[in-house]
């Protein structure tokens, strides 16, 4: 009962950032959420993947220790890996974490590693969406770098929501595609390798393709398939983060 009325509580604090700081620009609301509102508990959620460099860089402007979160499914295409290396090491971010699936769940439910052939919603859960309510678990809010133009499914993204007891932050969200390019050429960010041969939004290689011109930047992920997210986002996320008050960072 005291954790539904903590996530009320919080579902009414997301509303009220987003009416009042919901259309501030990413520089503005990052160095808010940081410094402001909330210092040394919050994070960011990174894949690496085509655009991250962005919500990177501006994060760097503010504090480069903060904690960057990095899901390592085991899946990824080696550039991606390789990429990241070097964007921390530009960055000068200092905390990076891998999170790993837990490896008693790979044996017991992938022990080939082909889950993602069979059954993805479960192969996404065990490698993605456990390890990512593990990971944000000890913060009170995490950043993302969504944008409301990759999907259809994401126009309506705000900067601000709640997932639980937490506070999820898109900081991007209302930025288009030509906005990301400007500001890495301004900022002479290295574009991720795997862009140049046709990906536009980069995750596991077993289930990414490269999208073709005037196509969803999203619709090379889980092509041939329904599936349009991997759960990090969406409700399992919010079910395992319940299970978790703010008080118990132990899963
Ligand atoms: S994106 Fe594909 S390989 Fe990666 S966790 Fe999901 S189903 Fe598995």
């Amino acid at each position: 009962m005291l954790l539904e009325t903590n996530e009320r509580t919080v579902a009414d604090e997301a509303r009220a950032l987003q009416a009042r700081y919901g259309n501030l620009e990413p520089a503005d609301i990052i160095e808010l959420a940081i410094d402001h509102l909330f210092n040394e508990e919050i994070a960011v959620v990174s894949s690496f993947g085509a655009e991250s460099s962005v919500l990177l860089h501006l994060i760097a402007q503010v504090d480069r220790a903060t904690p960057v979160l990095f899901l390592e499914t085991g899946k990824h295409f080696p550039a991606t890996l390789r990429y990241r290396d070097e964007l921390v090491g530009e960055l000068g971010m200092t905390d990076v974490h891998d999170i790993h699936p837990l490896q008693q769940t790979l044996k017991d439910e992938d022990p080939y590693g082909a889950m993602s052939m069979t059954n993805k919603d479960r192969c996404c859960y065990i490698r993605k969406v456990e390890p990512m309510a593990r990971a944000v678990a000890p913060y009170r809010a995490w950043m993302t770098g969504r944008k409301q133009f990759q999907a259809s499914t994401r126009n309506a993204l705000p900067v601000f929501e709640s997932v639980g007891e937490r506070i999820r932050i898109n900081p991007l969200a209302q930025w288009t595609s030509a906005d990301l390019q400007n500001y890495m050429v301004a900022n002479h960010l290295p574009p991720h390798p795997l862009v140049a041969e046709g990906y536009r939004s980069i995750g596991c290689m077993p289930c990414t393709q490269p999208v073709k011109e005037g196509e969803d930047a999203r619709s090379g992920r889980w092509a041939g398939s329904d599936k349009t997210e991997c759960g990090i986002h969406l409700t399992g996320l919010t079910d395992q983060l319940s299970n978790i008050s703010l008080t118990d960072s132990s899963l």
